[in-house]
């Protein structure tokens, strides 16, 4: 990724904890590091397929001016979510807010808080068995749709699909989604968690019928094990309802802890 840089950015606005900062302001120093891909634009010697460094400016300028947080992490978290929201070409944005004034009492150069965001790939399992199905996977595609954490890229056909595991009930309507999210694994697993409520779902039964289930399967080239949280999602090699949709719009993703291809999974299990 190629980077666009931004140096010390000078913004008079209101950040700060005390009643006296948001009422005279004060002077902030706002550096960024853009990252995405310049080359088209370097080729072709055209900025409509750049990011404009002063539009840039102008919106880090307008957004700083007129928001107040408390915290200077604040600023810089909603800021970039923001920026994300308005330049859809940016990757990833590491952004570093200096507060030069900051009333320390001390003598000091100046304090400053930097975060490094960017947007992951994730694929997700959708599966539904009790009430109306379609509208319970569609209202969460909506939903995934319209969150500003989340880009949705891909969606596969919903496939209807014979229960699974111990209990017995009804078929199943399954698919997979593509998307990019600045969520990190834990976030996204509670916002699709959100999801799942929303959706009126009981979790009395373990592999019982469910309105809603909504499942990470890979979340970048990401391995990991938490008590709450795994990735790869551990079923999903073995599950026909998963690689199924997910060979259709990822075929040739890579499982990597496997090394095997989405597709491969799928021709090795018939
Ligand atoms: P399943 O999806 O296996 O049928 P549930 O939807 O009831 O079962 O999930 C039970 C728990 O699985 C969740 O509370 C969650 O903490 C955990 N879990 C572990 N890894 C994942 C993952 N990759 N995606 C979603 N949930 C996961
Ligand atoms: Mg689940």
């Amino acid at each position: 990724m190629d980077n666009i840089i931004i140096k010390n950015l000078e913004v008079y606005c209101n950040h700060g904890v005390y009643r006296e900062e948001n009422v005279l302001g004060q002077k902030f120093l706002v550096s960024a590091k853009l990252s995405l891909n310049t080359r088209k634009a370097g080729i072709a010697d055209a900025l409509d397929v750049s990011v404009d460094y002063a539009s840039v400016c102008k919106f880090i300028n307008d957004y700083m001016k007129s928001h107040t947080f408390k915290l200077l992490e604040a600023v810089a978290e909603h800021l970039t979510l923001a920026m994300f929201a308005h330049f859809e070409m940016l990757h990833g944005i590491t952004l570093e807010i200096k507060k030069p004034w900051a009333p320390i009492g001390l003598p000091i150069d100046y304090v400053s808080v930097e975060i490094n965001r960017e947007w992951h790939t994730a694929y997700v399992a959708l599966g539904s068995n009790l009430g109306d199905k379609l509208s319970y996977l569609e209202n969460a595609v909506a939903s995934i749709k319209n969150d500003v954490n989340c880009k949705l890229l891909k969606i596969s056909d919903f496939i209807i699909t014979a229960p699974y595991g111990p209990v017995e009930q009804d078929d199943f309507l399954n698919g997979c989604l593509k998307l990019e999210t600045l969520y990190t694994p834990n976030e996204l697993l509670a916002f699709l968690q959100r999801l799942e409520e929303a959706a009126n779902r009981s979790h009395e039964i373990h592999w019982g019928p469910r309105t809603l289930d909504l499942d990470i399967l890979l979340y970048d080239d990401l391995i990991m094990n938490s008590d709450d949280l795994v990735i790869p999602h551990p079923e999903m090699h073995k599950r026909d309802f998963v690689l199924r949709p997910l060979s259709q719009i990822a075929p040739y993703a890579v499982h990597p802890l496997y090394n095997v291809r989405i597709k491969d999974m799928l021709d090795d299990e018939d």
